[in-house]
């Protein structure tokens, strides 16, 4: 599970996120909704310690992010993790963005094992063999000798969302994943997503795509401003409450 209290986070005088909570259920979906500006991309980011906090907490699994609770002197403080700890905790997040961010000159297996080579060690004929299964589960089997400028945008997310899973991650995060997309090609990243879903994975997703959030959302999350405005099931957006929510509902529909 993912639980976030009381998050905030400053850029400067910036005050972004003013004291958000939020608790992610293992094997559920939560689908973050909100205007450009109101904070999203960076509570993702804080997650997946991108971004450092500035107050609050956020525990993965029941341990807390990037901090250890150390008692000194009696009293409990929190002592910042070093990078090999904050790099073991990140290993549990796959994060998906907007932009594909393939490496250009590499096939899409070459992408895909990356990561399991280089960071995890793995062997290059295991990692291969594992790129090979997660190019085939979004839909890609026939293009692993491709390179990016071969494929289209939607095959690229596709890539870049089997490069996340080739890390094995605990939870994924998605952040605007079709946003870049032609409509056309919106579908067939959503229908992997949708797949992920069902295959039980633990996922935060941060889209305007209303019947998405509908069809695979367990939880519906709509921020504003940097706070959470209304939380809830699907419902919550055939039978919004807030009035800010109504209106963002309106103009996305
Ligand atoms: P969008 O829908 O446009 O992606 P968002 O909800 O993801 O918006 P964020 O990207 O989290 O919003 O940004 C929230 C605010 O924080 C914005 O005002 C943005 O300019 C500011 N911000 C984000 N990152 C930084 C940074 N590294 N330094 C300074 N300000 C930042
Ligand atoms: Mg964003």
């Amino acid at each position: 599970a993912v639980q976030a209290i009381g998050v905030q986070k400053r850029f400067g005088s910036l005050h972004v996120l003013k004291g958000v909570d939020m608790t992610v259920m293992p094997g559920t979906v939560t689908v973050i909704l909100g205007p450009s500006g109101s904070g999203k991309s960076t509570f993702l980011r804080l997650i997946n310690q991108l971004e450092t906090l500035s107050g609050g907490r956020i525990a993965v699994d029941g341990e807390l992010v990037g901090y250890r609770p150390v008692t000194r002197h009696g009293e409990e403080c929190l002592q910042a993790l070093n990078e090999k700890e904050i790099a073991r905790q990140r290993e549990k997040l796959g994060m998906v963005f907007q932009r594909f961010n393939l490496f250009p000159h590499k096939t899409a297996l070459e992408n895909v094992m990356e990561a399991p080579v280089h960071v995890a060690k793995e062997s290059k004929s295991t990692a291969r063999e594992e790129a090979i299964n997660e190019l085939t589960r979004v839909g890609l089997a026939e293009r692993l000798d491709y390179y990016p400028a071969q494929l289209s945008g939607g095959q690229q997310q596709r890539v870049a969302i089997a490069r996340a899973l080739a890390m094995k991650p605990e939870i994924m995060l998605f952040d605007e994943p079709t946003s870049a997309l032609d409509p056309e090609l919106v579908g067939e990243v959503l229908g992997v997503m949708r797949s992920l879903a069902d295959g039980g994975m633990t996922m935060i997703v941060v889209t305007h795509e209303i019947g998405f959030a509908r069809e695979v959302g367990d939880q519906i999350v709509f921020m504003n401003g940097g706070v959470v405005v209304e939380k809830g099931g699907p419902e919550i957006l055939d039978n919004p409450t807030e009035q800010r929510f109504k209106d963002f509902l309106n103009h996305v529909l």
